[in-house]
């Protein structure tokens, strides 16, 4: 088995294919959660909340029992558990949900009054916010090492890991039938990797992988990210002070200072269309100064900080948000996985453990996950 890409869908993968016994080799063209990558950043949120959308609650649960056996195997501890405050205006239907999905999957979660957020995160301002949902379970994984820690323990388990760029296969979709596999794919080195099937785990690269069939249902987008400097020896703005945090209704998020790099804040709302090879990752005046404007009104005292470090990214988003789990149309030991649209770094071990249930035939597959259940247009729906 070949698995084409090293991000956090991609690791996964080749993790429970390699756990199945399988002989993997696991290919990435610019190394695991590279700089280009959409796991190659610096921390990722991992909260069970989901609005009413039980599948992606369930994943996480799941993926943060597997990422955590992985830290353990491999001696380090890369999940921040400092929980999630997510902030809610009166008319957030969306919050609300999580809270109900939360209780009925038996997850921990509370309501605080806006009384409770005074008391208990004084640093946090109430200006727009009506109650909020405290999520004690969840926290904050540290992304690029996390990833790192995957590959290394997959790598243990027997998958083989290589640095190469592979050309994929081309097709002539849509509307084609399944008709045949393909046995090998050239690789950059010059050389053919040869498999009984191929897992094409490439992110934000998918549209140029398979323009005719992923090209139309995925939406490639530049996202930016932004770290600001506590003042000196405040700890109100790390752990267990400060929480990873979100407000739905004004979509933005942030983390608290882990590991001293600083407070994240990031809008989640989608950029302009982004190429993950090519576009300017360089952070706009603009958005600097939106994200001060927020800092003032949300966290007060973090009104002067420094920007110590800023990052853009993109997000890989299907036309709703759903993930695309699936075989490929025409070409049948062909499979797809990406789509993880802004929110599917936390997923990648609930990902890999789907891909190789579904490519051994013993998982039955999620409709909500199938290419043909993607439109050409978004209509963002997951969160
Ligand atoms: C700013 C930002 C914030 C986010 N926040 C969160 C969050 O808080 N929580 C959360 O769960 N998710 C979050 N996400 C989403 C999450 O990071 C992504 O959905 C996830 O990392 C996607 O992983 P992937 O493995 O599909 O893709 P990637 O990590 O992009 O991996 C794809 C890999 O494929 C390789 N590749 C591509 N083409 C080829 C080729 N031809 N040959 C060989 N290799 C190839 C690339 O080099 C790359 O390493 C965020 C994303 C961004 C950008």
């Amino acid at each position: 088995m070949a698995v084409i890409g090293a991000g956090s869908f991609g690791a996964w993968t080749a993790h429970f294919l390699g756990r199945a016994g399988r002989r993997v080799l696991l290919l990435d063209q610019y190394g695991p959660a590279n700089a280009r990558a959409s796991s190659g950043g610096e921390s990722r949120i991992l909260r069970m909340g989901y609005g009413g959308d039980a599948v992606y609650t369930r994943m996480a649960q799941r993926s943060l029992v597997l990422w955590r056996e992985v830290f353990k195997r491999q001696h380090t501890e890369l999940f921040h558990p400092t929980g999630m405050l997510w902030l809610a205006s009166e008319d957030d239907d969306y919050t609300a949900a999580s809270e109900r999905t939360l209780r009925e999957q038996k997850i921990a979660a509370e309501r605080l009054s806006t009384n409770d957020l005074a008391r208990r995160f004084p640093q946090i301002s109430d200006d727009n916010v009506a109650w909020a949902l405290w999520e004690p379970g969840a926290g904050v994984l540290i992304a690029r090492r996390a990833v790192d820690a995957a590959v290394n323990d997959a790598v243990q388990l027997g998958v083989e890991y290589r640095a190469a760029a592979i050309e994929p296969p081309l097709t002539s979709f849509p509307g084609a039938a399944l008709q045949c596999s393909i046995a090998s794919l050239a690789s950059s080195a010059g050389d053919r990797i040869s498999a009984g099937a191929f897992v094409f785990c490439g992110g934000p690269w998918l549209p140029k992988m398979f323009p005719l069939v992923t090209g139309p249902r995925m939406f490639i987008t530049r996202q930016e990210v932004l770290f600001f400097g506590p003042p000196p020896g405040d700890a109100r703005f790390r752990p267990p002070a400060m929480p990873a945090w979100l407000h739905h209704g004004e979509q933005v998020y942030g983390t608290p200072d882990l590991e001293n790099r600083g407070f994240k804040l990031a809008f989640d709302h989608h950029g302009p269309a982004f190429d993950p090879d090519t576009s300017d990752r360089t952070v706009t005046t603009s958005s600097i100064e939106h994200a001060r404007q927020y800092l003032a009104r949300r966290f007060p005292a973090l009104s002067d900080a420094p920007l110590v470090e800023a990052r853009v990214c993109q997000y890989e988003n299907s036309s709703n948000g759903d993930f695309i789990l699936d075989r490929h149309p025409e070409l049948e030991n062909v499979w797809i996985a990406g789509g993880g649209s802004g929110h599917g770094f936390k997923h990648g071990p609930a990902v890999g453990e789907y891909m190789a249930g579904i490519i051994a035939g013993r998982q039955s597959p999620e409709p909500r996950f199938s290419l043909a259940s993607k439109a050409t247009s978004q209509q963002r729906t997951v969160y």
